[in-house]
């Protein structure tokens, strides 16, 4: 047989649809996975987020971890952030904007991401929408960790008792609800409309959380 006429053309799957390798950009095929991981603070989205980045190699941005190591730092980004996070306010979008554009644009292509803490707002949504489109990648999965206010209050009075974040305070935390649940919460509904969010209750064991999320992945 004459091998040298067949043109092979191979198909890569994202998110339930068949491309052929030849008619996309080379970047786009990415086999790995890209997350945003969406929840109330204290749902347990950063513990979850270390877990499922090493189980899928994917590179974890937390924009709160960032935040955070800036402003022990006393960098310049700290400096500005600094007051933002201690209130339990949230830092002005074009800062957390161009921090993880920055952070996207450096990355490694062929490695998937997994967001922890952004999109925060819709006009951050929007702006990372246009950013994945410049960047040309297309699948991505928003999953959702849910618990009752209750429940994530007693867990962030918890943390900051064994790990002293100035921001796990009471007044603080039901400050951080608030603005969760007026300028947060607005990106999941923009994303049911979008992509899709897939849910889980966040209400049982850091293993089993793991797994529920897994499953849905
Ligand atoms: P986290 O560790 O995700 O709970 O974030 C801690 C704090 O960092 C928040 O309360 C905000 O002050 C700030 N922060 C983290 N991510 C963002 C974001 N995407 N937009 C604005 N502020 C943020």
């Amino acid at each position: 047989m004459k091998s040298g006429g067949v043109r092979l053309r191979f198909m890569a799957q994202s998110n339930g649809v068949f491309f052929f390798a030849n008619s996309f950009p080379r970047r786009q095929f990415t086999y790995s996975m890209n997350l945003i991981l969406f929840g109330p603070p204290g749902v347990g989205k950063g513990t979850q987020a270390v877990r499922l980045a090493a189980a899928h190699n994917l590179l974890h941005v937390s924009t709160g971890d960032i935040l955070r190591t800036a402003i022990a730092e006393g960098t310049p980004l700290g400096n500005v952030a600094k007051s933002f996070v201690e209130s339990g306010g949230l830092v002005p979008d074009d800062i957390i904007i161009g921090l993880v554009r920055e952070v996207l644009e450096a990355k490694d292509s062929a490695k998937g991401f997994l967001l922890d803490g952004f999109p925060r707002t819709l006009e951050q949504a929007r702006a990372l929408d246009n950013l994945f489109r410049e960047l040309g990648i297309s699948d991505v999965q928003i999953v959702m960790i849910t618990a009752p206010d209750r429940e994530l209050t007693d867990r962030m009075v918890r943390r900051g008792l064994e790990q002293g974040r100035a921001d796990d305070n009471v007044d603080t935390i039901r400050h951080r609800l608030e603005v969760y649940y007026k300028q947060t919460s607005p990106v999941k509904e923009y994303y049911e409309k979008t992509r899709g969010v897939k849910q889980v209750d966040g209400l049982a064991s850091i293993e089993e959380v793991t797994e529920r999320i897994e499953k849905i992945l």
